[in-house]
């Protein structure tokens, strides 16, 4: 049986107390995978805080300090829309040694999964939208300098545009970015990604998986990256407290299979990162990203991996 890891923190908690995001998420997949007989505690593998030197890959200087000595304004924590702490402080660049790892762990194994991340309205200059460090952002800039890879591939399927992502990579010919998103709902402003897939509010799982089939499958087969970081936001779901959109569990889990499993068969490397999710019951939220991981292992028993 191939490996397949999964990268987690107990430190990933936002210490957000009572708040829309349920930041406790992350403890319960990994305690609903562990639960399940799907996961040993062997298969989980935990980050260090992303160093600032990786950090600065995408990110003003002064922001990091701002964020890490607790001197944000107020107007910045407004945009973050969550309460600061310096729990939520190491989080943040915990998610990005998080993502950076599983990123290191997919070109070896084929797919890894960071139970975490997925912080994708991030900017250099500042965070917005629960979001202060665009992990993403960070692991493929990592492996680049490191010349693990050339180039890479974000297929964000959150159900919000990835306009942190979007204005990081934008001009850059090496990554490739795809959004597909309720138009009408946050971000206000969306920079362009390499490809938008604009959706109308109640989208529903047939007419979601064509859209992003048609989007998909066509760069990454001409683009051919070595990386690709899948962005697997639970938020699309029809219960959701933040989201327009009316997927169910199924047309999620089939979103996953398609994204995960045709890039294996490509020949790219999948990390897969969580990104939002608010489900009117959390437990919906929980299952959605634990389902993520199931097709994750399939998609990887069905397309096989060998190492480059
Ligand atoms: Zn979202």
């Amino acid at each position: 049986m191939l490996p397949f890891h999964l990268v987690y923190h107990e430190g990933y908690d936002l210490n957000l107390g009572s708040h829309v995001f349920p930041s406790q998420k992350f403890r319960l997949i990994r305690e609903r995978l562990l639960a399940e007989g799907f996961a040993t505690p062997e298969d989980f593998v935990a980050p260090e805080p992303a160093p600032d030197e990786d950090l600065l890959l995408v990110h003003e200087r002064g922001w990091i300090q701002r964020l890490k000595t607790g001197k944000l304004s107020y107007e910045e924590i407004l945009q973050l829309e969550i309460p600061y702490s310096p729990e939520m402080a190491r989080a943040f660049c915990l998610a990005a040694g998080g993502t950076t790892l599983a990123a290191h762990l997919a070109l070896e194994q084929g797919v890894a999964y960071n139970i975490g991340g997925g912080f994708h309205h991030a900017f250099p200059d500042h965070g917005e939208g629960f979001c202060a460090i665009n992990d993403i952002a960070v692991g493929i800039r990592k492996l680049q300098r490191e010349g693990k890879i050339t180039r890479a591939m974000v297929v964000d399927c959150d159900n919000h545009h990835g306009n942190g992502t979007a204005a990081i990579f934008a001009g850059d010919p090496t990554v490739f970015t795809l959004s597909i998103h309720q138009f009408n709902n946050y971000p206000a402003q969306k920079p362009p990604s390499s490809v938008d897939v604009h959706l109308s509010d109640g989208v529903n799982d047939e007419e979601y998986l064509e859209r992003l089939s048609a989007a998909y499958r066509f760069p990454l087969h001409g683009f051919h990256p070595e990386l690709l970081v899948y962005v697997a936001g639970a938020d699309p779901y029809r219960e959701d407290q933040l989201g327009g959109l009316s997927l169910t569990l199924e047309g999620l889990k089939r979103r996953d299979r398609l994204v995960i499993e045709t890039a294996l068969r490509e020949g790219t490397a999948v990390a897969i990162v969580l990104a939002g999710g608010y489900a009117v019951h959390l437990e919906d939220t929980v299952t959605i990203h634990a389902n993520t991981a199931k097709v994750a292992k399939e998609a990887l028993e069905a397309a096989g991996w060998e190492k480059k």
